[in-house]
């Protein structure tokens, strides 16, 4: 059975990478019909914080995500979070140091540092030299007499370690290039080198997908699995890993988790559908088919398969996700959009007082502007020429709309508003007339109107807009403005 996890740090803001890894393991799970673990990486206490955590989940359920174990669901490996196992940790540490695939290391910091100026001199590799594999125990008393700190230190084996990454196929690491590392700090926390893959262990993974940047990390996991798998740690099969390619930003550089593009809370609060974006990230190192960039993720999930990734950096574009989130925004149901919208159209979001809010007037446009939004948050300056007791001033508008000419042209557009009937048609046709009398084409002749309704130059179709704010209200603005 294919069992993949999902297991974040929570530190900072969920940002759209961490967004694609959890995307990719959610389709692969469910594709599979396998099981999703979500874990929380949070051994780290100086970064991770629980409004990360909290944020962290809330953005999961925001997106859609449901998984099989893990936080609010529980499970046979519970608990999911790794600050509540430190024990096992511990425990996981000392066998290993038994065992002697661990040993203690007592090299101070700067010992370090020196011995890899010297090793980075002489042109060789400056991974850890493997001074305190081999301390005798004379050796160990004396370090310990001194009162030097010490950090246990895992032994990687002396030969290389190939693996098939199910995204870059086989890979070879050289034993110089992938030396013993820490998984314990000196004051006995354990490190993410270790509880990372303990917990892979134990909570049986089949599958690692996750982003190139810990590529570097896989043969030192490989070969701890296989130690666990010794001392009777875990269910002993060694995972197979897939690394997601990088997702570049602006400029061709790597796209960090501090850029303000990639935060996920921007896309939420622009009002992204979480299956737009959804949709977009899925095509970072994925694609459904070369001539279809729109889909439900019920697609994805049918189609994806791992070995399709492609290994090549994927371009962060946010012009695409835009246009593939008003796709999907023109694929809801009306009903479904009108609902969609409704955070859009009360506070903090909408500048009018709610009891101004007319819901039937709000559906009238709803198709109108359904067809026209990128992202939801558009909604709101679209129609809050219908809530707000007077347009919003916007001066650049006014300068734009209102030149020489145009009060004599909107005195007459007037008078024929006022004996018209009152539907779109109609309406249009009465500015046509008034654009006629001034030598005025429909686009010019209709903008003094717009501005002096809607208080902008752009907007929803006009005549449709007037229709539903009535005649009362428009004849008024019009009054005002020329006033
Ligand atoms: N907690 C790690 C991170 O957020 C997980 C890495 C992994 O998937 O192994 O980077």
């Amino acid at each position: 059975p294919v069992r993949v996890r999902f297991c974040p740090s929570p530190t900072g803001n969920p940002h759209v990478g961490l967004v694609r890894t959890a995307l990719f393991n959610w389709a692969f799970a469910r594709h599979h019909g396998g099981t999703l673990v979500f874990r929380i990486e949070d051994t780290d206490a100086a970064r991770d914080s629980e409004e990360s955590y909290t944020q962290l989940l809330d953005a999961m359920r925001w997106l859609g995500f449901d998984w099989d174990e893990g936080p609010e669901v529980g499970g046979p490996h519970a608990p999911y979070r790794q600050s509540q196992r430190m024990d096992l940790y511990r425990e996981v540490a000392e066998k290993l140091l038994e065992a002697g695939h661990a040993y203690r290391c007592y090299c101070t910091a700067e010992e370090l540092e020196e011995r890899r100026e010297t090793a980075r001199k002489a042109g060789r590799p400056s991974g850890y030299d493997g001074k305190c594999r081999t301390l005798t125990a004379e050796q160990i008393a004396g370090y310990e007499a001194e009162g030097r700190a010490s950090i246990v230190r895992f032994r990687m084996p002396d030969e290389p370690i190939t693996f098939t990454d199910l995204v870059r196929g086989e890979l070879t690491f050289a034993p110089e290039n992938v030396t013993d590392y820490g998984i314990v700090r000196a004051n006995g926390a354990p490190l993410y080198t270790l509880v990372n893959p303990v917990d892979d262990a134990l909570m049986e993974i089949t599958h690692v997908l996750r982003g190139e940047d810990l590529l570097s990390s896989t043969p030192r996991q490989i070969a701890l699995y296989r130690a666990l798998a010794e001392i009777g740690v875990g269910g002993g099969t060694v995972p197979s890993f897939g690394h997601l390619p990088y997702v570049m930003g602006e400029g061709n550089k790597k796209l960090s988790k501090r850029d303000p593009q990639a935060s996920l809370n921007l896309y939420r609060e622009r009002g992204f559908l979480p299956e737009g974006l959804l949709n977009y990230l899925s095509l970072l190192g994925w694609s459904l088919s070369s001539d279809r960039d729109v889909f439900p993720l019920e697609e994805m999930v049918e189609a994806f398969d791992i070995s399709a990734v492609n290994a090549n950096p994927a371009r962060f574009d946010l012009k695409k996700a835009e246009a593939i989130n008003a796709d999907h925004i023109r694929l809801l149901d009306v009903k479904a959009f009108i609902e969609r919208c409704e955070p859009w159209l009360s506070a903090p979001h909408a500048p009018w007082a709610p009891e101004a809010f007319d819901a039937a007037a709000f559906e009238a446009l709803a198709p109108l502007a359904q067809t026209r939004l990128t992202v939801l948050s558009d909604i709101t300056p679209n129609v809050d020429f219908l809530f707000l007791a007077e347009p919003v001033a916007d001066e650049a508008s006014w300068t734009k709309a209102m030149k020489p000419g145009a009060d004599a042209l909107l005195a007459s557009v007037r008078t024929r508003l006022a004996e018209a009937d009152w539907d779109a048609e109609t309406l249009k046709a009465a500015v046509l007339a008034a654009g006629e009398e001034h030598g005025l084409k429909l686009g010019k002749a209709q903008a003094p109107l717009r501005v002096a309704v809607t208080g902008r130059t752009v907007g929803l179709p006009l005549f449709e807009s007037l229709e539903v704010l009535g005649r009362e209200r428009t004849l008024a603005r019009v009054d005002a403005a020329l006033s």
